[in-house]
């Protein structure tokens, strides 16, 4: 079992009638030569860290290396349960617990690189507000990892999950298009829909600029990593609702990967345009290097 393109991946969904998580778990089965319990003890002990991740910040908030971030996912725990939300409870759940992987990332903390360290918090965030919210099993919840996997898979093979190659477009927009698939699977949604929620999650972000302030995985990644999981759902629900984007998956991660080649160098994580490039994003890049 193997698939090289949303294409080829929708056509074998098609013809075995089963579900991008299921040809997912089957690919890694073949080509690992693993048994289907040790994929999924696999998924298991990655879905564990997602958890501690996105959770242990509001708990007990860390400061950054750099000093850009720290605290903010206990700060959206605390106004979403004052009840002034703007976003409802699921999108306010999973900012907070996206954001929380990027602090636990930027303490050098563990997390599951789905599929960088610096987009590390909307797979998690996503997934986990979705099993608190509509009560799902982790088994449905490992579903869901797989299927992100799979296009995942695909963007790194056929497009880029670099922002350092293709601006942030790359590296939040592929894990939003990952969750936005996840997420039409585990509504019940066919291959041919998740694949086209992730060609809209990517149609959504594309262009954005990598722009790391003093070139830390801090500002703006993590808020980036709360709009990665807004545009999840936001795709996820426009296509489950009959909403559709005119141009395929494979078509639109190549458009991904041509537009952030043609994003000027600035743009793409060397911290000299963008956010890093404003006047107060240099300061604090001197400050920081002087530190
Ligand atoms: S701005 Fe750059 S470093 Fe930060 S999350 Fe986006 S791609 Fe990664």
């Amino acid at each position: 079992m193997d698939f090289t393109t949303g294409a080829t991946l929708q056509a074998v969904c098609e013809e075995k009638k089963i579900s991008i998580a299921q040809a997912m778990k089957e690919r890694e089965m073949t080509l690992g030569n693993v048994t289907e319990q040790s994929v999924m003890d696999r998924i298991g002990v990655a879905w564990k860290i997602m958890k501690d991740s996105a959770t242990t910040p509001i708990a007990e908030p860390r400061k950054s290396i750099g000093g850009l971030i720290g605290g903010e996912a206990k700060m959206m725990k605390e106004y979403r349960e004052s009840g002034k939300n703007l976003c409802g409870e699921m999108l306010s759940r999973a900012m907070s617990y996206a954001m929380g992987v990027l602090e636990v990332n930027a303490t050098m903390g563990l997390i599951v690189a789905a599929p960088t360290a610096g987009s590390s918090g909307v797979v998690p965030g996503a997934l986990l507000a979705y099993q608190e919210v509509k009560g799902v099993s982790d088994e449905v919840i490992y579903n869901g990892i797989l299927n992100a996997s799979a296009l995942g898979y695909l963007l790194m093979r056929n497009a880029s999950v670099a922002g350092a190659e293709a601006g942030c477009q790359a590296e939040v927009g592929a894990a939003s298009a990952m969750a936005a698939s996840a997420l039409v699977e585990m509504e019940g949604g066919t291959p041919e829909m998740c694949l086209n929620a992730a060609a809209m999650a990517l149609s959504n972000l594309l262009g954005l600029a990598c722009d790391p302030i003093a070139g830390l995985v801090e500002s703006p990644c993590q808020t980036r990593n709360s709009i990665g999981v807004a545009n999840a759902y936001t795709a996820a629900e426009m296509i489950l609702a009959g909403v559709k984007l005119p141009v395929p998956f494979d078509e639109m991660a190549e458009a991904m990967l041509r537009v952030g080649k043609s994003l000027p160098f600035e743009l793409r994580e060397t911290a000299l345009g963008g956010c890093a490039g404003t006047p107060t994003g240099c300061a604090l890049g001197c400050k920081i290097c002087k530190k």
